[in-house]
């Protein structure tokens, strides 16, 4: 157990909750910070409370809905352009929010300094969400790089999800022990939906639903594979 405080960006999804469990197992005390931010998903926010209850971690959950008017995107506007590219970057899904992690990664820096926590725990990953730029490890070091230079910090950002397959999160999340409150609790849905299902509550259509499904069913023939051989 390493005896300071570990600050987790939590939103209630499946990388979060796998980041929440990874953490609290290592750190002698553990907050999460949660930011709505337009989201047509807010169920997520409330998967997320209940979440952080369950693992009776301390949650702040803070309102930057603002940010809908700087941003386009299809999570925070028209859900049926979610398939579609991206309106202001073709190159990029209609779900990518600009600039959304940097924003989330600065808000909690800020916060990690006022309650003291000199780790901070993101569930960025770039396997799967290679659309993502902003889900890359040069992106996430560069930026606690100049958050820390900034405000002459030494707050780490640590990812341990980075370089997993949602398949390995799954697994990941069952050495944790979180992976029941995955399956149960968490959202990454981008139509808000709450259908439950054997890998997880969402709509099973979606891009988000989509790669948890096809996660889960590597994640079991991962598992039958090494029970029969
Ligand atoms: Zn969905």
């Amino acid at each position: 157990m390493i005896d300071s405080k570990a600050l987790v960006i939590f939103s209630g999804g499946q990388d979060s909750t796998t980041c929440l469990g990874w953490a609290k197992n290592r750190y002698r005390e553990v907050v999460a910070i949660s930011f709505y931010y337009g989201q047509k998903h807010q169920i997520e926010l409330e998967q997320a409370k209940k979440i952080a209850s369950a693992l009776s971690v301390p949650l702040e959950l803070v309102d930057i809905h603002f940010y809908q008017q700087m941003v386009y995107s299809a999570l925070t506007g028209d859900p049926m352009a979610m398939n579609a590219p991206h309106r202001d970057n073709a190159a990029l899904p209609a779900s990518f929010v600009p600039n959304r992690n940097a924003l989330f990664i600065l808000l909690a820096h800020s916060y990690a300094q006022q309650v003291k926590a000199h780790t901070m725990v993101a569930g960025l990953c770039q396997t799967d969400y290679s659309g993502y730029p902003d889900c890359r490890e040069p992106f996430a070091k560069s930026l606690i790089l100049a958050l820390n230079q900034g405000s002459d910090q030494q707050i780490e950002l640590l990812t341990p999800l980075m370089y997993l397959t949602k398949a390995e999160t799954f697994a990941l999340a069952e050495q944790e022990g979180v992976l029941p409150l995955v399956l149960a609790e968490s959202h990454t849905c981008y139509q808000g939906s709450s259908t439950p299902n054997p890998w997880g509550r969402g709509c099973g259509l979606c891009p988000a639903c989509l790669l948890r499904a096809k996660g889960y069913q590597e994640y079991l023939s991962t598992l039958e594979r090494s029970t029969h051989g």
